[in-house]
């Protein structure tokens, strides 16, 4: 299907119209390109018939590539009132193929603006029909997809239409880290977490030049979509994260002598895995299995309190750890 847009003034003009300068503080960095954005409608599979939600839509120039691709409704969520006139001018053309929802999408419920919108869920076996795009601060786009990767288990909000895809724009090093391989130097605990449940892969690679304004680092886009079957029968994902946590901090170390940080007698953990591997050697699987056997294990320390919740601490470790490579990249 293929149902182009009106013609329709530049963003540019819409941008000096509005008067809508990027806003530092909201990292706001726009694609005015619209060759770049269809571009990235189509490494994303297409949007033909789908409903989408976009998160951060801005100006709007993703939101055209998205209508024009054929999406059958597109619902952008915006949370920086300067942008509604624009939005609500590309609402009125695209002839009720788009819904302007005014609002952070921290706060919003998937699940329930999906439903008021009419999309259709999907069998889980089957591609979906509901897909999520945004072109976020890293931050956010990071906190959000942490949140979608824990409604996929027990098939809530989004998940509640399928496996639908996330297909998100990161800082290119944290793409790398998402889409780590195991034995790759970028390979840890975000990597494990994401990949024991979706399949994940870079569809495309953005120098920060064509962002206006152009942020310092380079950009990637990732497409995260849930597996039909998760890897391994993961018995806890909050022991699956304490348990990367703990082994990844030693990478140095052999398994046989990493695992003794989780309490006496811990070695029973690691039966039948090679225990001269190194922790970033491990597969999912076999991370899976240790936390699986550690999730079973009477000596197991009460981590109750450290669970999931440690989202926020652990990203602001990942962002620091993102912004000290970067002065370390800068200063090459
Ligand atoms: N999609 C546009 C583009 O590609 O040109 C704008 C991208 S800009 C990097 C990010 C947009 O997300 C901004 O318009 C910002 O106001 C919006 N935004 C940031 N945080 C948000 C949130 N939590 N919920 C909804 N929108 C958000």
């Amino acid at each position: 299907m293929s149902i182009k847009l009106p013609n329709m003034p530049k963003i540019q003009d819409l941008i000096r119209l509005y008067g809508l300068s990027a806003k530092q503080q909201l990292s706001q960095n726009f694609l005015l390109d619209l060759n770049i954005t269809d571009k990235i409608c189509r490494v994303a599979g297409g949007f033909n018939d789908c409903t989408v939600i976009e998160v951060g839509a801005g100006p709007g120039g993703l939101t055209r590539s998205l209508l024009n691709s054929g999406a059958k409704k597109v619902i952008a969520v915006e949370m920086d009132r300067r942008f509604i006139p624009a939005l609500k001018m590309l609402e009125d053309a695209s002839d009720g193929r788009l819904s302007v929802v005014m609002g952070d999408m921290k706060d919003v419920n998937e699940a329930e603006i999906l439903k008021q919108f009419g999309a259709v869920p999907t069998d889980w076996d089957k591609p979906s029909k509901v897909k999520i795009i945004g072109n976020l601060p890293f931050n956010v786009g990071t906190h959000l997809m942490l949140k979608w990767i824990r409604q996929i288990k027990p098939r809530e909000g989004l998940f509640e239409f399928g496996r639908v895809p996330m297909i998100l724009m990161f800082q290119k090093e944290l793409a790398d880290r998402i889409i780590a391989p195991v034995s790759s130097h970028e390979y840890g605990r975000l990597a494990v977490m994401i990949q024991q449940e979706c399949d994940s892969k870079v569809v495309y690679d953005l120098p920060g030049k064509v962002f206006v304004p152009p942020p310092k680092v380079d950009a990637s886009v990732v497409y995260i979509e849930p597996k039909v079957k998760p890897i391994g029968d993961l018995k806890s994902k909050e022991y699956l994260e304490y348990v990367c946590r703990e082994l990844f901090t030693q990478k140095r170390k052999t398994l046989g002598n990493a695992i003794k940080c989780l309490g006496n007698g811990a070695e029973s953990l690691i039966e039948g895995i090679d225990p001269t591997k190194r922790p970033q050697n491990l597969t999912v699987e076999e991370l899976v299995k240790i936390s699986n056997r550690f999730n079973d294990w009477p000596h197991k320390k009460d981590i109750d309190m450290l669970s999931f919740r440690n989202d926020a601490r652990w990203l602001r470790g990942e962002e620091k750890k993102l912004k000290k490579e970067q002065r370390v990249m800068e200063s090459l």
